[in-house]
């Protein structure tokens, strides 16, 4: 198909995975129109964790350089009993981990990650960036899309991609399969400057202090300024959306059994934000027609295994890849990435329910975690890292 180039891709949503949709289209010579509801290009701060999957994505879209002036490279995966306070395993992440899976493990500010890739798209003339619409109607034509948004501003493109999250309403339109399913666990998040971290826990490492029906993450931010702090537990209570503000006091309830260092690293914060934690079975189809779903809209996954955001990066380079291989049959392109990401993406978000319940176990099931985790030796761990973390071939990261 010739002059299929000209015409816009439309992509709902300017989160991290439509952000990087853009960018590897543009990368492609394909042309895309962002079109996010928020007022601003935004995202609110926490960490994020980038396994050397995502590096080989950042290479296809040159930006390596950027994302490692910002990110912190730990030295070790490191989990903890919380409630003994003795160490269950570590993982080195230094030379051993770096020749086996190439690139390196890393921590990123959620908002550096998404500031890297906004500059980038700000940068190309390929890509355009509309904040404050929000759409609500979608219409498929024989010869492209056609969106209207709440304001009354009209789209047309030869495709679209909905990268809308978790609440995708462009879901609903391909799917139809009803709102996520909550988890049953409620994240609370901080960020604190590395001065009002506790000093015998400013560990250069990404830590998880596994408990009984609850656990808490801590690792260094943007260059070890910053420490991020997740605290997870179970909890029945559940309110649609994300960030509002948590109860402390329902926090110390929940980690009262841990021990003490967990409870003073708790104390240390004043004020959370909190999250419901949803997600979704895995499907095998998420397109219809010139209509595709990407990141936390095709796939929502719990934070178990730090993947979402990295899955989100990875479909666009495929989806990219697959719309030039197809030459602009974008019906055809969809079908061809979906079918390249299922298996793996729903891996993912089976995989972060089993680590759900490895962080979160009691009586035998911990004991037995705690003696098959501490049996490993760094090499079976790696081993048992491949499937996620190795260069996934069918990406062919060659720009
Ligand atoms: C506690 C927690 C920790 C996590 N930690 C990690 C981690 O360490 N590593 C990792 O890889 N992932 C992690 N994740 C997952 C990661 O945050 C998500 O998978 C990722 O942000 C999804 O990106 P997205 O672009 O698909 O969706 P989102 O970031 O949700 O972006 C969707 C965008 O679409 C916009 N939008 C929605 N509807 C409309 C509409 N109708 N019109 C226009 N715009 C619209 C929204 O405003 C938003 O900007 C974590 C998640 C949680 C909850």
């Amino acid at each position: 198909m010739s002059g299929w180039k000209d015409e816009p891709v439309l992509i709902v949503g300017g989160g991290i995975g439509g952000l990087t949709a853009a960018l590897a289209l543009s990368r492609r010579g394909i042309p895309s129109q962002i079109i996010e509801q928020a007022a601003e290009f935004k995202e609110i701060g926490a960490g994020i964790q980038l396994g050397p999957n995502v590096f080989w994505m950042f290479e296809a879209l040159g930006l390596i350089e950027p994302i490692s002036a910002l990110a912190v490279f730990p030295n070790n995966l490191i989990m903890m009993d919380s409630i003994t306070g003795e160490e269950v395993t570590r993982i080195s992440l230094g030379d051993a981990f770096r020749k086996k899976f190439h690139y390196p493990y890393a921590l990123i500010h959620r908002a550096d990650l998404h500031r890297v890739l906004l500059d980038a798209c700000r940068k190309s003339n390929l890509i355009r960036l509309d904040a404050s619409q929000k759409v609500v109607t979608i219409v498929e034509r024989s010869d492209g899309i056609a969106v209207t948004t709440e304001s009354g501003k009209e789209y047309r493109g030869a495709a679209l991609i909905g990268a809308d999250g978790i609440w995708s309403a462009v879901r609903e339109r391909v799917v139809g399969d009803g709102k996520p399913k909550p988890a049953g666990h409620i994240t609370y998040r901080a960020v604190l400057p590395t001065s009002e971290m506790d000093e015998r826990f400013r560990w250069p490492d990404m830590v998880v202090w596994a408990g009984e029906k609850a656990h808490l993450v801590h690792y260094p931010l943007r260059t070890g300024e910053l420490f991020n702090l997740v605290a997870v537990f179970h909890s029945d209570r559940y309110e649609e959306g994300w960030d509002s503000f948590g109860d402390p006091a329902e926090l110390h309830e929940r980690f009262a059994k841990t021990c003490e260092p967990v409870r003073r690293l708790l104390n240390k914060i004043e004020s959370w934000r909190m999250w419901v934690l949803c997600d979704r079975p895995p499907i095998k189809e998420w397109s219809r027609g010139r209509i595709t779903l990407l990141g936390d809209a095709a796939h929502p996954m719990l934070q178990y295994l730090a993947q979402g955001a990295n899955m989100a990066i990875e479909d666009a380079v495929c989806l990219a890849a697959k719309a030039v291989e197809h030459d602009g049959d974008y019906a055809a392109a969809f079908r061809a990435y979906q079918e390249a990401r299922y298996l793996r993406t729903g891996r993912v978000q089976i995989m972060a329910r089993v680590y759900g319940e490895v962080f979160h176990a009691s009586g035998v099931a911990k004991e037995l975690r705690n003696m098959m985790l501490s049996a490993r030796t760094p090499e079976d761990a790696m081993a048992g890292m491949e499937w996620l973390y190795s260069r996934q071939p069918e990406l062919t990261p060659s720009a």
